[in-house]
């Protein structure tokens, strides 16, 4: 039998630069009837002994009918780039975008294109056939009524070549008032177990929502959709890095 799970992705804690710890951001989480929150702190503030302890934490906050996914966001071009792993439980140390997405599948993760700045296409080269996504919505930047044109078009050009890439949406939460009325993504999948969801979003089992909007993974959307994204499209502010 399946399940659709309802989850958050994207969202800081106090192990990098957000304010929340990640027990209040849990209790913010199931209060908004979420099942999952997949965290990704910043990886370079991350040693070893950090690292186990805030692994340790997402495997103690999880259970009791909510899962915490660990995960990273990791800079790379001197800060240009951001690709983020969820699912991680260890560090992963290269400057290579290649080595990196490589890295992150090797532990388990996916590997996701955040806020994709523009001339993604140029520095993304060598992972385009690699990724499993692109944040087409990150409400941070993109606001949070529509998901952004451009990186839709980013997506479809990646899946021109690599059709496992999905349109995935985060909040890129620092502070818990980005989590009022939140862009979720509704996973189909067979049990609230974390290896679970991980496979049903590693598999594009899943849609964007938010704003009386549904994103398919596939980013293919209705023409009534793509029209109101672009007049939406000046609420978007772009990230510099
Ligand atoms: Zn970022
Ligand atoms: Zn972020």
């Amino acid at each position: 039998m399946n399940t659709v799970l309802r989850g958050v992705l994207h969202v800081h804690s106090v192990f990098s630069d957000g304010e929340e710890s990640l027990e209040k951001l849990v209790d913010v989480f199931k209060r908004l009837r979420m099942d999952f929150v997949a965290v990704s702190d910043h990886a370079e503030v991350f040693d070893e002994a950090r690292m186990q302890h805030y692994v340790e934490l997402c495997d103690s906050l999880s259970g009791d009918g909510f899962v915490v996914i660990p995960g990273l966001e990791f800079a790379l071009h001197g800060g240009a780039l951001h690709i983020l792993g969820y699912g991680v439980k260890r560090r992963i140390r290269t400057s290579d975008m290649e080595k990196l997405v490589d890295g992150i599948h090797e532990a388990g993760g996916i590997a996701v294109l955040a806020h994709p700045p523009s001339g993604s296409t140029n520095m993304i080269g060598p992972i385009k056939a690699k990724l499993d996504g692109i944040e087409v919505w990150n409400t941070r930047y993109d606001g949070v009524y529509a998901p952004r044109a451009d990186s839709l078009q980013l997506l479809r050009r990646i899946r021109a070549i690599n059709l496992k890439a999905s349109a995935f949406g985060g909040i890129d939460l620092h502070n818990v008032n980005q989590a009022q009325r939140p862009v979720y993504v509704e996973v189909d999948c067979g049990e609230l177990r974390r290896e679970s969801i991980m496979n049903a979003l590693a598999a594009g089992k899943f849609s964007v929502r938010g704003a009386n909007t549904t994103i398919p993974s596939s980013g293919d959307l209705s023409f009534v959709q793509e029209l109101s994204i672009a007049v939406k499209q000046p609420l978007c502010r772009p990230w510099a890095g």
